[in-house]
């Protein structure tokens, strides 16, 4: 049976890791360039190349325009929602199709879904070529505060990757899974996750193999990335203090400030203070400029303070929201790379009185556990499959009578569930109704995300107040809701799945599942088209360095013959024509098939001949 991976689909980092057989550890899976984790970077480079992870990273700070980092700020939302990450990105977000946030370069659109089916495209060939078999089912996780729209585009961007997604999983499920906890034992569990670019806070509820999520709460707005950006701040103040220069206005000083921010930042985690050196960062009249400046963990600790204070908010009201104390607290996970701040830890263990739990590398805890998710749906887990239950992350409702959001589902339900309520119409002889469906906490409908609205009609004329309409709620495992709205006079109904809340169409996602099979086509030919070239050019290159050498001893005819032939292979030397290259390489294997075995035999006499002149030398000296 084919294996099922488990992706974390990080802001920052993305993770895959694989059940390899019923009840073995969950593995890690290394990408082809070595490492445990992918950098969730995509880059388009100014000679048409599409580069995925380190590599696109790596070139960053000389393209960063056509660099797309933390994708996972924009997936499923609308250009409107994003200004303060707009802010932030150094490529250009422009408003698309329904006002989806999408991003531009060189004139050219990419959708949310589609930058991140690239991330999850190689994470797909990355386990393949792991594996030594084609991946199809996969389990991806996402923040446990991510809305629906969130949630629908990123099942999609895997559906684009090729992946047949099995479930759509909350980090912090994961997390706990990956744990093992709750073996045996009831335990109520927080898991504090900062990673990159989101903060989740999630208080379960494990026993019996049973995983319930109480409450989640948590900032999308607040990770790693802003502790970057805070130093980042301050290191450009400094160096505009001293030299009148504000590197927030280059593109690529700015860059390279982000990424020597970000090393500082990690080694401060286990230094008490590190050094910053950017040499040529910038340059005026007087000449170059260059950037030296020395952080203590404490000097960092206190500039980033600010974002600590807003970790606290978010889990006091998910313990109120789980109806809990932090006494009640068993068990506290941390998850996410930022959580290996020293300050991080503390804030945890001062709020919570708990030793915080570390034992799974925080990085890699949520792929893991969804490894363990995926095996479980595929019948590979073993003998204790968990089951999950998840709780709708925000309310769900409709838009009733002035304006108002009446709630059908609230906030941390426990899925799959489902609701009915029987509303009336609001005028007299109405003879269809609007059913507008939201999410969100807020109590007017303007001021909650709209997910999508659709109409009952022909609902026989009749007096306001009289009318039965029966709205249903549905949500299923994965946490999609559907809708439905029926006239109890009539029977007539209505139902909708709400995908309108990711603003891809089906025919959009049916095009961008063929470009991506077409880009992957093209990388394959293209990896083709350069190993053809290689092989070719180093045989060229041998049969040049044994003509030098031979040359004058073979037939004239033959000689030229090769030639000709190394000439044509030289002449493709950067040709994009695979099947010209080929021949012309088959072409001087052929030619020079006819003299190698003559210029074969003449290495090996001549090889002869030294050793026995080596031989002679020898017994002549002594
Ligand atoms: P994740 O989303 O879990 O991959 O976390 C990525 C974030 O963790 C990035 O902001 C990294 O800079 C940060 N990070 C990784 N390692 C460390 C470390 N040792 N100390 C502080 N932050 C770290």
């Amino acid at each position: 049976m084919p294996k099922a991976v488990g992706i974390d689909l990080g802001t920052t980092n993305s993770v895959v890791a694989v059940v390899e057989s019923a009840g073995a550890e969950p593995t890690v899976i290394p990408s082809a360039e070595g490492g445990r984790l992918c950098p969730s970077v995509v880059a388009f480079t100014k000679t048409g190349e599409r580069l995925v992870g380190v590599l696109a990273r790596r070139q960053a700070t000389l393209n960063p325009e056509g660099t797309v980092n933390s994708i996972k700020r924009f997936i499923g939302r609308r250009y409107s929602e994003v200004e303060a990450e707009r802010k932030i990105v150094p490529y250009k977000v422009v408003p698309g199709r329904n006002d989806a946030a999408t991003v531009e370069i060189d004139g050219k659109q990419y959708t949310p879904e589609q930058i991140s089916s690239i991330i999850l495209q190689k994470l797909k060939a990355d386990a393949e070529a792991f594996l030594g078999e084609e991946v199809k089912d996969a389990v991806i996780t996402v923040p446990a505060y991510f809305n629906d729209s969130q949630r629908q585009s990123t099942k999609l961007a895997g559906e684009i990757a090729g992946f047949n997604v099995l479930a759509i999983l909350n980090e912090p499920t994961a997390a706990s899974l990956a744990y093992g906890l709750g073996k045996g034992k009831n335990e109520k569990i927080l898991v504090w996750d900062l990673g990159g670019g989101t903060f989740d806070v999630t208080v379960l509820e494990i026993g019996d193999g049973v995983f319930e999520v109480k409450a989640t709460n948590g900032d999308t707005h607040l990770g790693g990335d802003d502790w970057d950006e805070m130093l980042v701040n301050y290191l450009a103040d400094e160096f505009q203090k001293t030299n009148g220069i504000d590197l927030r206005k280059d593109r690529q000083a700015l860059q390279r400030l982000r990424e020597a921010a970000e090393k500082a930042k990690i080694e401060l985690s286990s230094m008490l203070q590190t050094n910053i050196n950017l040499p040529f960062i910038t340059a005026d009249q007087t000449g170059p400029k260059h950037l030296d400046m020395v952080i203590t963990r404490h000097q960092f600790e206190d500039l980033t303070r600010p974002l600590l204070g807003r970790c606290v908010e978010p889990f006091k009201q998910a313990l109120k929201d789980a109806k809990l104390s932090e006494k009640d607290l068993d068990e506290v996970v941390l998850v996410g790379g930022s959580t290996r701040m020293p300050a991080v830890q503390e804030l945890v263990k001062k709020l919570t009185g708990k030793e915080p739990n570390k034992t799974v590398n925080p990085d890699e805890v949520v792929a893991v556990g969804a490894a363990i998710q995926a095996a479980a749906l595929t019948g590979k887990g073993g003998a204790t499959l968990p089951v999950l239950v998840d709780v709708t992350p925000l309310s769900l409702g409709v838009e009733t009578q002035g304006g108002v959001m009446t709630v059908m589902i609230p906030r941390n339900t426990p899925v799959p569930t489902s609701r009915t309520e029987v509303y009336t119409t609001a005028a007299d002889f109405q003879s269809s109704v609007e059913i507008h469906v939201l999410q969100g906490e807020r109590p007017m409908a303007r001021d909650n995300r709209s997910l999508g609205r659709f109409q009952l009609t022909n609902i026989p004329p009749a007096p306001k107040g009289v009318p039965q309409i029966e709205v249903t709620f549905d949500i299923d495992a994965n946490n999609i809701l559907r809708v439905s709205a029926r006239d109890r006079a009539t029977g007539k109904e209505t139902k909708v799945t709400i995908t309108g809340s990711t603003t891809l169409t089906k025919a959009d996602v049916e095009r961008m599942m063929r470009d991506a099979e077409l880009h992957a086509e093209e990388d394959r030919r293209r990896k083709e088209v350069i190993e053809a070239r290689h092989n070719a050019q180093s045989l060229a290159s041998q049969v040049e360095n044994l003509l030098k050498e031979y040359g004058d001893r073979i037939p004239a005819s033959d000689k030229a013959e090769v030639e000709a032939a190394v000439k044509r292979v030289r002449e493709l030397a950067t040709s994009e024509d695979l099947d010209a290259i080929r021949s012309a390489h088959s072409q001087l294997e052929a030619s020079y098939r006819g003299v190698g075995e003559l210029i074969y035999r003449m290495a090996s006499e001549s090889q002869t001949q030294a050793a026995s002149d080596e031989g002679a030398a020898a017994s002549g000296g002594a």
